[in-house]
């Protein structure tokens, strides 16, 4: 069995968070390796899905630093739509997928990271609780990898779980966890005719709850990304006429800037635990089936869609939550929708609390729901995430950042969003590379020096008292307003 190189820093998953987490690693001054199964860069961030939350429904910008710069070059090469204020998801922001990577790789191979593709962590090499290496799994065989620190941005908390450290699945109490969606793209479609019916039936816009999509035009539509569920009436014919088994009521809908072409959030399966290959292997072509379904609907049914095609589907099916490992803290639905600050705030999240109906019947936020809807609730000032939800409580050696991080069912309806998950990413990739400049354990470097580097890399931390973070998302640090 090969044993590698030691690294200072390895980031396992070059997701959402992972990308981010290695660029801010190696800009911190460690020598960085990002590991990833596929031969890809941004997860399930460049599947052409809208950042929403960006900035909070007050206005203040939440993801600074190494996420907002990615969004700044995007703009530069045309391939992203500036922010765009909405009062119940805080801001719509959405960059072309391909683009995305694109900026994503540049950034990555410019701060000196070095990549270890099609290359899976299978477990982790530990010692008296601290993660000392991976084990990995390749086209070579299994190898080691020995490493002073890690990031954990599997998304599922695969690094924590291995090492040993706790984690809730799902709910927690019956390990019930969001559905799985396979997003996928169709190109051809002509937003004006989409758009004039949806104005000639706005029953047709009927929109999950609170969810403030009124006042929209043509021109938004194809100007900005707008993120809409719609069409109840035209799935509940197709539903009626057989052509449609999908469990959803509404169709996902998203435009962006590629002209003519939008996402859609619809094929749902239930009941899919993400850490099971088997159950994920099910979910997989159950989702791919449901696609052409799906899109077969829209052809058919959606005015605007006669002429589309199917463009292209996700690298994988979507899975919106699997492990929170359990950290020092576990961020809560009161911090979240209080926007509570810490202490040790590392990042800021304004992503709406999104919660996917889990089954029919089952019980969202006091409400019981019918299995084919969303739950959303606005963030009104986005809440601090603290260092200790990102260090596992008993397992040195490993950070956690992502979707996987220690939140309760609930809060992480928001911490799973895309620029939250950049956002924990930078703080990830900053810790692990003080931890290895410190030559002290992930957990036990000095938040005054997290909080440094971070601010000098422009991430949003705290805001002043009563006033708005900067548009441009530099970090203020001012004191927090609350425990
Ligand atoms: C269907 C769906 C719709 C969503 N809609 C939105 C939306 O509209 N807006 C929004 O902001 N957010 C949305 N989200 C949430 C958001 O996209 C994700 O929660 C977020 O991108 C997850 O980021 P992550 O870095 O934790 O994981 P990912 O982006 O999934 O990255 C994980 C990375 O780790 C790699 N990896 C995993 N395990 C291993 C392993 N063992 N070894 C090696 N590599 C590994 C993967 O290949 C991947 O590159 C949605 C999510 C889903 C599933």
């Amino acid at each position: 069995m090969r044993t590698r190189a030691e690294a200072d820093v390895v980031v396992c998953g070059g997701g959402t968070a992972g990308a981010i987490a290695a660029i801010a690693a190696a800009r911190t001054g460690a020598r960085t390796l990002l590991v990833d199964q596929y031969g890809r860069v941004g997860g399930m961030a460049s599947t052409g899905m809208s950042f929403l939350g960006v900035s909070d429904a007050g206005g203040r910008r939440a993801l600074g630093g190494i996420g907002a710069e990615m969004f700044e070059r995007l703009q530069t090469l045309g391939a992203a739509f500036a922010d765009r204020p909405d009062k119940q998801v805080g801001s719509v922001t959405v960059a072309d997928p391909l683009a995305l990577q694109h900026v994503l790789l540049t950034m990555l191979v410019e701060a000196g990271v070095r990549f270890l593709l099609h290359t899976v962590c299978a477990d982790a090499l530990v010692e008296e609780r601290r993660v000392r290496g991976l084990v990995l799994a390749n086209k070579a065989g299994i190898e080691l990898l020995p490493a002073r620190a890690i990031v954990d941005a599997t998304g599922d908390g695969d690094v924590a779980a291995r090492a040993g450290a706790r984690f809730v699945l799902g709910r927690g109490r019956d390990g019930v966890m969001q559905p799985a969606t396979r997003i996928f793209r169709v190109a051809g479609v002509d937003i004006e005719t989409m758009f004039a019916y949806l104005r000639a039936h706005p029953e047709e816009m009927d929109l999950p709850e609170r969810w403030d999509g009124s006042g929209y035009t043509a021109e938004d539509l194809r100007t900005t990304s707008v993120v809409m569920d719609a069409f109840p009436s035209l799935v509940a014919r197709s539903r009626a006429a057989g052509e449609l088994t999908v469990p959803r009521d509404r169709i996902g809908v998203e435009t962006g800037p590629v002209p003519g072409v939008v996402t859609i959030n619809a094929t749902r399966v239930h009941g899919v635990d993400g850490t099971d290959p088997d159950a994920v292997s099910r979910a997989e072509i159950e989702t791919q089936r449901q696609m052409f379904e799906v899109f077969w609907f829209l052809r058919r049914r959606v005015p605007g869609f006669e002429r589309a095609w199917l463009l292209d589907s996700a690298y994988q099916l979507g899975v919106r939550e699997t492990r929170h490992i359990l950290g020092g803290y576990t961020l809560t639905l009161d911090d979240v929708l209080s926007g509570r600050d810490f202490p040790d705030t590392v990042a800021r999240g304004a992503y709406p609390v999104d919660l996917h109906d889990v089954h029919a019947g089952a019980e969202v936020l006091g409400t019981t729901v019918g299995g084919g809807g969303v739950t959303l609730r606005r963030i009104e000032r986005a809440y601090g995430i603290p260092f200790r939800c990102l260090v596992p409580a008993e397992i040195d050696g490993v950070v956690v950042a992502g979707r996987a991080i220690s939140a309760s069912h609930e809060a992480a309806g928001s911490v799973r969003g895309q620029a939250v998950c950049m956002a924990t990413g930078h703080a990830a990739g900053t810790i692990a590379a003080l931890s290895c400049r410190e030559g002290v354990a992930p957990r036990r470097v000095d938040i005054a020096a997290v909080h440094h580097a971070l601010t000098e890399q422009r991430a949003v931390l705290f805001y002043e008292p009563g006033g708005p973070a900067s548009p441009q998302g530099a970090a203020s640090l001012g004191s927090p307003t609350a425990l």
